[in-house]
């Protein structure tokens, strides 16, 4: 359990981000988190990187209203002061903290809350001894870890690990899931820009899911953490694993289309992001072939030379000029 939200098993897959405020300044930190878990986070971590940080996770734990993580580099001591602050869950690598006393109280601390600790290996952090950076490597590395935890008897863990370069975290990841049996957090590190990130991030989750890999995801996107969810959410629908909403299918036009359908797409778009039902509306770019295509949205318009048509099921239930489609599909889905 992160929080009240349950990771691994059977449970639904969650959808993570991570805020990019300073989180030593509280309201703004909550103000993000607040907008993230709008758009559907379930589970967000925050940057402790010193005890101002900390210390304000307290203060950031009163209202934040979904599990909060606290991400920590090397320094025990925030792993103690964020855990004294109530993080849901702390992120740190036992490995890289000093030695055993100090993961024995990070653990101990970990243990008397209740709480998880999340272990995530990448690239960047691979030890030296290790060599290159391989699958093998990030693999055994993270075990190393694990059992530095083992050691003190905690096996409430969750393991990460991610590269920016996709089939190398794929291999990695299928290694780990031969040799450990615990929860799954899952993701494309530095993935760069929404559009590259996006797709990195679809190639490489989209992969892991569909092998039935992964309890857990945050996509790392070069932007604003919304789009983070938004993307997050989408591959998990895609992938049949979640849903979340509103489902658009929409054609991609050919010589046969007649009208600006391009921008009546994205004005579905934008009017099904506010929408929660699950539904699957079709937006076609023409009416011979558009009803027969989409038959399994639930509704959908088709454009013609300057009379449309709404369809239901593939059946068509009324016959419009095309400029007043858009409202009246609008109107079909706000009624039901
Ligand atoms: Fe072309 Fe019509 Fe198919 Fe759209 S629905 S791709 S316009 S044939």
């Amino acid at each position: 359990m992160v929080g009240g939200v349950p990771v691994g098993g059977d449970n639904p897959i969650t959808v993570e981000s991570m805020t990019n405020t300073d989180t030593s300044n509280a309201s703004e930190t909550l103000k993000q988190i607040n907008d993230l878990a709008a758009a559907g986070c379930e589970i967000i971590r925050v940057a402790v990187p010193d005890m101002a940080a900390a210390k304000s996770l307290k203060e950031i734990k009163k209202f934040a209203t979904i599990p909060v993580v606290a991400d920590i580099h090397f320094d025990y001591r925030l792993a103690l002061a964020s855990i004294e602050s109530r993080a849901d869950m702390i992120r740190i690598n036992p490995g890289n903290i000093g030695g055993t006393e100090r993961v024995r109280q990070v653990a101990n601390a970990a243990k008397q809350a209740g709480i998880p600790i999340r272990i995530g290996v990448n690239g960047g952090s691979l030890e030296k001894e290790l060599g290159d950076l391989t699958a093998e490597a990030l693999c055994e590395s993270t075990m190393r870890h694990v059992k530095m935890l083992e050691d003190e008897s905690f096996y409430n863990i969750i393991l990460a690990i991610k590269a920016s370069n996709v089939p190398l975290t794929l291999e990695a990841n299928q290694l780990l899931c031969q040799k450990s049996n615990y929860p799954l957090h899952i993701g494309i590190t530095e993935a760069g820009t929404p559009y590259r990130g996006t797709i990195k991030s679809a190639a490489g989750i989209g992969a892991l899911l569909a092998m039935g890999i992964g309890d857990t995801v945050r996509v790392s996107l070069t932007g604003d953490p919304v789009e983070e969810v938004r993307v997050a959410k989408e591959i998990l629908q895609a992938m049949g694993l979640r849903r979340f909403g509103l489902e658009l299918i929409s054609c991609p036009t050919c010589g046969r289309c007649e009208a600006d359908l391009i921008d009546m797409a994205q004005k579905v778009e934008e009017f099904c992001q506010q929408i929660d039902a699950k539904i699957t509306v079709a937006v076609m770019g023409c009416v011979v072939n558009g009803p027969g295509e989409a038959k399994e949205a639930d509704f959908g318009i088709a454009c013609g030379r300057e009379t449309g048509v709404i369809f239901e099921k593939g059946k068509i239930v009324e016959k419009l000029p095309n400029d007043r489609l858009l409202n009246a599909l609008i109107a079909r889905i706000l009624a039901e």
